[in-house]
């Protein structure tokens, strides 16, 4: 009785310790850690996924077999229009898209929520201007959060506004770019931010980002929405909001777009 009471005490004192300030998508991952005990066969098998492939240059690779399909190779018709909801006005090539630029922004259809993103982009080449005006484009976490395309293969900008970074707030932990006209890889892990009722923020936003296979975002925090020589506070959202992509006047183009939801305890 006194060894059960000790055991019971006990994983009450762990659980607090455990789910005390912890990000709320941990707590649901250490509920199981206390209900299940080391090697326990009863714990549920995590599902059977076909993993895909990697890309060559000259070919996308295939998506996880459980991957929600962002562009099927051949048309926008996961996409609309930012600025009238229309269907989107960039171009299609062969196995690829591209921005027009002027047309503006472009969104997924549908909204999601944290997730696990796979993009392929190359920046135009021969390469055109310096700086921001290079390849320019951005991949738009919830439309509000931006990780930055760019050029930035022997191209100076400021640390902030280079590839691969979340646009004005974290540079990228090592400049992996590859040259112009190349594809290129982003794997994004994204959290976005959780608000209580009285809309006071009790989980910021956070992204990791592989570049090429490479870390460049360890699991930073986002200070709110990214914007241009600002740094806006947060304000309330959904949990789920489309993806957008930016139209900053370079025909970049775009292939292999996937993304995974994950589940409140991934
Ligand atoms: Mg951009």
């Amino acid at each position: 009785m006194r060894k059960a009471l000790l055991l019971v005490g006990s994983s009450m004192a762990l659980a607090m310790l455990l789910t005390f300030g912890m990000p709320l998508q941990k707590v649901a991952a250490q509920d199981d850690l206390l209900k299940y005990g080391p090697n326990d066969r009863s714990r549920p098998e995590p599902p059977v996924i076909a993993p895909g492939t990697a890309s060559t240059q000259d070919h996308p690779g295939e998506p996880p077999s459980d991957a929600i399909v962002l562009f099927n190779g051949k048309d926008l018709s996961n996409w609309v229009s930012v600025k009238d909801g229309g269907p989107a006005k960039w171009t299609v090539g062969k196995g690829y898209f591209a921005t027009v630029p002027g047309t503006g922004y472009i969104r997924t259809k549908d909204a999601y929520g944290d997730c696990q993103l796979h993009v392929e982009y190359a920046t135009p080449n021969p390469p055109h201007g310096t700086d921001q005006d290079r390849g320019n484009s951005g991949v738009f976490l919830h439309g509000l959060y931006e990780i930055q395309v760019l050029d930035s293969y022997n191209n100076v900008t400021y640390a902030d506004g280079e590839a691969a970074a979340v646009y004005g707030q974290h540079p990228p932990l090592v400049n992996a770019a590859r040259p112009p006209g190349i594809w290129q890889t982003y794997d994004i892990v994204f959290h976005g931010p959780r608000f209580d009722s009285t809309g006071a923020v009790v989980r910021k936003a956070n992204v990791t980002v592989f570049y090429n296979g490479v870390l460049v975002q360890d699991h930073v925090e986002l200070t709110g929405p990214t914007a241009h020589h600002q740094r806006p506070p947060y304000q309330v959202t959904p949990e789920k909001l489309p993806l957008a992509l930016q139209d900053h006047n370079h025909p970049v183009r775009y292939r292999n777009l996937w993304i995974r939801e994950l589940k409140e305890g991934q």
